[in-house]
C-alpha cells in the first residue's frame, strides 16, 4: 500500500507563532525537529497498518523543511519548490492513501496560524460559496485522483474543519488553539503517541472499507465546474489578479474564476496568489 504525506508546517508540535515556522529563523530551526518528528510518527503508523512506499512531499513556505538525515528510512522525501502541484505533488503517482500532516485552518478562520497560501494577504478563500482551507482544496483534489485522505494532524480546529472536508479521516490535534499565535501544545513525545494511532488507526479503516468494496473511486467534478472566490486585504490586489484571463473582479476586494476541474482550479488559484503577492507593497500592503 503506498501512502502520500503533504506536511505542511503551521499545524505542527509546538508551532504557534511566524517566527516558529519562518525559513532561516532560528524558531524554525528548532521546530524543523517537532515537525520531522510529526512526519516520523505517521511513518510508523503507515508502516504499522501494511504501507509498503511512503512519499512524504514537503508542503510549507520554500518546501525545504524537514531533516533528511533524521527521516524515518521507510518513508522518501520531495523536497524544493517549483513543483507542478505544490502541496498536493505526489497525488498523481498512484497512492492508495493521502495524509495531511501539520495543517490549519483557512484565511479568516480561527485557528493557530489559521491562513490559505499567503499569510495575510489572502482573506478569505470560498469554493463554491463555501469557506476553504488548504486542507478543503487539498481534499477535493486527492477526490478527484480517487485517492482518500486518511490522516489529518494540526491543532484542535484543524481538526474540527477536517470532519467537513475529510470525514473517513482519523485525526491528531496536537495542539488547542488559544487565538491564533498561541496554543496549549503536547510535547512530542505524547504528540507523537496520537499521530501514531491515527495514522495506523486511518489507513487500516481504509483497508477496511476496501475490503467490502466501500470506497469511493474518482469523484467526477460538479457538471459547472468549480468556483473560486479570493479576497484580498486590499484594493489593488484583486485588479492585480484579474489580469489572468477568465479570473474577474467581482468588487474591490475580491476576483473570482470557475474552472472544469479541481486541478486546473487549484494552479489557477497558485497562479493568483503569485500574481497578489507580486503587487504587494511593503508599508500599505
Ligand atoms: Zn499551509
Amino acid at each position: 500500500m503506498k501512502v502520500l504525506i503533504s506536511a505542511d508546517m503551521e499545524g505542527a508540535t509546538g508551532v504557534t507563532c511566524p517566527d516558529d515556522c519562518a525559513p532561516g529563523h532560528a524558531r524554525w530551526e528548532y521546530n524543523r525537529r517537532l515537525l520531522t518528528g510529526d512526519v516520523n510518527a505517521a511513518v510508523a503508523g503507515f508502516a504499522a497498518a501494511g504501507a509498503t512506499e511512503i512519499l512524504v512531499n514537503e508542503a510549507h513556505a520554500d518546501q525545504r523543511n524537514l531533516l533528511l538525515d533524521q527521516l524515518d528510512d521507510r518513508a522518501s522525501l520531495l523536497i524544493g519548490t517549483h513543483k507542478p502541484l505544490g502541496m498536493m505533488e505526489g497525488i498523481d503517482r498512484s497512492p492508495d492513501a493521502v495524509a495531511f500532516i501539520g495543517y490549519h485552518t483557512g484565511a479568516g478562520q480561527p485557528g493557530v496560524l489559521a491562513h490559505t497560501y499567503l499569510p495575510n494577504t489572502v482573506t478569505e478563500v470560498r469554493i463554491d460559496g463555501r469557506p476553504a482551507s488548504e486542507g478543503r482544496m487539498n481534499a477535493l483534489l486527492a477526490d478527484e485522483y480517487g485517492v482518500p485522505v486518511v490522516l489529518v494532524t494540526g491543532d484542535d480546529l484543524c481538526c474540527q474543519d477536517a470532519a467537513d472536508w475529510a470525514p473517513h479521516a482519523a485525526t491528531a490535534a496536537v495542539k488547542t488553539c488559544v487565538d491564533r499565535y498561541s496554543a496549549v501544545c503536547l510535547p512530542p513525545s505524547r504528540s507523537a503517541g496520537l499521530i501514531t494511532a491515527a495514522a495506523r488507526d486511518g489507513l487500516t479503516a481504509l483497508a477496511g472499507r476496501a475490503a467490502v468494496g466501500a470506497t469511493a473511486g474518482p469523484t467526477a467534478p460538479p457538471p459547472g465546474g468549480y468556483t473560486y472566490q479570493v479576497s484580498f486585504d486590499a484594493a489593488h490586489l484583486a485588479p492585480a489578479a484579474s489580469y489572468i484571463p477568465g479570473v474577474d473582479q467581482i468588487d474591490p476586494l475580491t476576483v473570482r474564476y470557475t474552472l472544469p476541474t479541481m486541478y486546473e482550479a487549484i494552479r489557477c488559484f497558485r497562479a493568483v496568489t503569485r500574481v497578489a503577492t507580486s503587487a504587494v507593497e511593503n508599508c500599505y500592503g
